[in-house]
């Protein structure tokens, strides 16, 4: 877990790599259950068109199915699901029928205000699409494809008000899941600020522990 913005989704590619196991984000999931027009799919398709949420039981349906895959039968990193309370107990029952508990939740810590930095310096070439940041170049964009003048566009979801819009929804409906976690005895903060791969080493030194099998550490806490 951690704000929009904090790079979960490029730390969770990390995990795929090291561990050799999926990356679930939810998001991807929803898209792939509608391209295959499975049962649930078609439901969220449903709900989609009506322009309502999809419920937390059609999406909890769908993560369902992709942890029967075989390539999850190792383990798996969850992105971006459970965003509040009753996603996380429902997440925490239908895991345990499944018997696959998490191991651990990882909440990536950083500061907002270079969250609102980073995406609301975001722009794309409106001719080739491609990504700049115009706080961080230290000359005027250049696009190979586009020449030395790219037209850039902001995304509406890249606005500043837009992303602190979405930092109050993490503040408010995500952030308490921390404390839910700690009780379980899940949770492990890192320091998210940083290079990707200073993250990275921070994420791998929260997860060693874990690298030994579910069965061992048991043995060890004697528990
Ligand atoms: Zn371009």
């Amino acid at each position: 877990m951690g704000a929009p913005g904090s790079g979960k989704g490029t730390q969770s590619q990390r995990l795929v790599e090291r561990y050799g196991i999926p990356q679930i984000s939810t998001g991807d999931l929803l898209r792939g259950a509608l391209a295959r027009g499975t049962e649930y799919g078609r439901r969220a398709k449903a709900a989609m068109d009506a322009g309502a949420l999809v419920a937390d039981e059609i999406v909890l349906g769908i993560i369902r199915e992709r942890l029967a895959e075989r390539d999850a039968a190792q383990g798996f990193v969850l992105d971006g699901f459970p965003r509040n309370l009753a996603q996380a107990e429902a997440l925490g029952a239908m895991l345990a029928a499944i018997r696959a508990p998490l191991d651990a939740v990882i909440q990536f810590e950083v500061d907002y205000a270079e969250i609102i930095r980073r995406i609301s310096g975001r722009r794309s070439c409106q001719q080739c699409g491609r990504v700049f940041n115009v706080r961080a170049a230290a000359t005027p964009p250049h696009c190979d494809q586009c020449g030395d003048k790219p037209v850039l566009v902001q995304r509406a979801d890249d606005e500043e008000s837009t992303v602190k819009r979405r930092l109050d929804v993490y503040d408010r409906e995500t952030r308490p899941l921390a404390q839910y976690y700690a009780s379980k005895g899940l949770l492990r903060r890192i320091d998210a600020d940083g290079s990707v791969a200073e993250v990275t080493g921070r994420l791998v030194a929260a997860l060693l522990p874990l690298e030994t099998p579910r069965a061992e550490r048991a043995h060890q806490t004697g528990s």
